[in-house]
């Protein structure tokens, strides 16, 4: 693998951080100024890059995107890790909803949602996990039932990020109880705008409410917003899966690195340096994000290579949640009670850090995946 940028590559990251330079956020909302205040501020940030055509390089040209190749739109989110700049407000459409509906939307579908995900416009999130399924997805229990030219949908969802905001949810529900469970499932888009669907906000650790419950009672989808076709759900919805990691995970890197960065300025002024404990936790999670780092890439080479993101993406997942937590651990070790104290970033980071091994993948469950598809061990049976 050469990890040397071609001129084209050069040109690419040399256009974005001069953009980067001369175009900054709005200013950060106060740490105690709402979940609301925060949204409004990540959605004037993409409505910014938006407007200079930066809001999802890796998008196709007629979609609005640059048609950026894999590795350019690795550098897109490493450069804006490398800049500090929030999250886009619609990342999940942007890195979910949309390559989904390009891949399995019919060309009305596309026409209609893809604009106003990049814009911003229109939120959408991700109707996935219930009480009962999450890690074993397949196994949910949200209903649909077809009425006519409409699905009727009841049941519950939850851990759903960003749904308070959100015009549109990715829901995946069962419409066939009859077949094998991956079989009977349907991925529709599903209008959040309707009273059958309320949303009611899961206070985190962090104070935050990032994700919420879904109540669905008797919610009416229309037909034409099956996405794949009907009991093809699974495959709908692996499509989104797939995507989850792809781009942010080049941003996540970038910003592990500026923590650790950060807590060694930090050692470094109070001394800690010289103190063989500290120096040898920070010299492993050096080695840690230098590894992360070049797993990332090697993921991506492999990507090219054979048209879509292989099982090691979960090794990558797994090290960079469980490093996640060691640096921020670390840095309340180094930084002290202020560390500890409320409202403060560093609290949050600490905080924050306990779901990165349960989002996007808990880590017992990455670790099957690269025991059994990357190392080729057998499969494990759990007694009953
Ligand atoms: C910050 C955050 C944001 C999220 N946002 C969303 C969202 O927007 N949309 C959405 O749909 N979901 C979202 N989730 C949910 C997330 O995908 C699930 O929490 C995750 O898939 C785990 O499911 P679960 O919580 O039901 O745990 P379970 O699947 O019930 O797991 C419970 C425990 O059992 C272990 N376990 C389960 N199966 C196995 C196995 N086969 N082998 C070994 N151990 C196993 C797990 O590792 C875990 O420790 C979010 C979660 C977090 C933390």
């Amino acid at each position: 693998m050469d990890l040397t940028f071609s001129d084209k590559e050069t040109a690419f990251r040399d256009e974005l951080r001069a953009w980067l330079s001369d175009n900054q956020p709005a200013r950060r909302p106060a740490a105690d100024a709402g979940d609301d205040a925060h949204f409004e501020w990540r959605r004037d940030w993409q409505r910014r890059l938006y407007d200079a055509g930066w809001a999802a390089p890796a998008w196709p040209t007629e979609y609005g995107g640059r048609g950026a190749s894999q590795a350019e739109s690795a550098i897109y989110y490493e450069e804006l890790g490398r800049a500090r700049v929030p999250v886009a407000a619609n990342t999940l459409g942007i890195l979910l909803g949309g390559p989904t509906l390009m891949v399995w939307g019919t060309p009305e579908q596309k026409e209609r949602h893809l604009p106003p995900i990049l814009s911003g416009e229109e939120i959408w999130c991700q109707g996935f996990s219930e009480p009962d399924a999450g890690s074993d997805l397949a196994s949910l229990k949200t209903k649909a039932v077809k009425d006519g030219d409409e699905w009727v949908v009841t049941g519950q969802k939850v851990w759903t990020s960003g749904a308070q905001y959100s015009k549109w949810c990715m829901l995946v529900a069962r419409t066939d109880s009859e077949v094998a469970k991956h079989k009977g499932l349907t991925y529709f888009l599903m209008d959040m705008e309707q009273e059958q669907v309320q949303v009611r906000p899961l206070r985190q650790i962090t104070g935050e409410a990032e994700f919420n419950e879904l109540f669905i009672e008797q919610a009416r989808i229309p037909d034409a917003n099956v996405v794949g076709g009907v009991g093809n759900g699974w495959k709908v919805a692996l499509t989104t899966l797939m995507n989850e990691r792809a781009g942010l995970g080049f941003a996540l890197q970038i910003r592990l690195r500026q923590l650790l960065d950060d807590v060694i300025a930090h050692a470094g002024e109070k001394g800690l340096l010289e103190d063989a404990l500290y120096a040898d936790k920070i010299a492993e999670l050096h080695i840690r994000c230098e590894t992360i780092r070049l797993l990332a890439w090697k993921g991506l080479t492999d990507a090219e290579r054979y048209g879509q993101p292989g099982p090691e993406g979960s090794l990558v997942k797994w090290l960079w949640s469980d490093t996640n937590q060691r640096a921020t651990q670390l840095a309340a070790d180094v930084i002290g009670p202020q560390a500890l104290t409320s409202g403060t970033s560093w609290s949050y980071e600490l905080m924050r850090s306990r779901g990165n091994t349960i989002e996007g993948g808990t880590t017992e469950v990455l670790k099957n995946i690269v025991a059994e598809r990357v190392l080729g061990l057998p499969r494990l049976k759990v007694a009953a």
